[in-house]
């Protein structure tokens, strides 16, 4: 796995977002307004992450998913930065912080997940 100085060299946009909890500027994300069939995986240590079948367009500016891969894709996290309660969504295995989950989002799962395009990895495939 990658260590923290060579996120930073490589892509400090990344080191920003992942590693600090930055997030990208709204409707910049190379994912926003992206739709084509396939997986998610985390831009630092490749973890499948989410699915293109459940990426919506919330019109949020940042890439947004109903649900995550599977139950052990992501994992959560109560944050009170800002003087906001929100939650969290990190990836398991190495730590990336990805964006926010809210509780807005469509049918089936009423989630949300607002995830920084920086943070992904994208890799075509025509089944999922
Ligand atoms: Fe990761």
């Amino acid at each position: 796995m990658k260590t923290d100085e060579e996120i930073k060299k490589e892509n400090p946009e990344l080191y920003r977002v992942a590693r600090q909890k930055g997030t990208e500027p709204a409707f910049t994300g190379k994912y926003d307004q992206f739709f084509e069939k396939g997986v998610y995986k985390c831009a630092v240590c490749g973890n499948e992450l989410f699915i293109s079948d459940t990426k919506f367009d919330a019109k949020c500016g940042w890439p947004s998913f109903y649900a995550p891969a599977s139950k052990e894709s992501v994992k959560t996290a109560v944050d009170t930065s800002y003087g906001m309660k929100r939650v969290e969504v990190f990836c398991p295995k190495c730590g990336a912080h990805l964006g926010h989950v809210f509780e807005d989002g469509p049918e089936p799962t009423g989630q949300r997940f607002c995830i920084n395009s920086v943070s992904l990895d994208f890799e075509k495939k025509e089944d999922r």
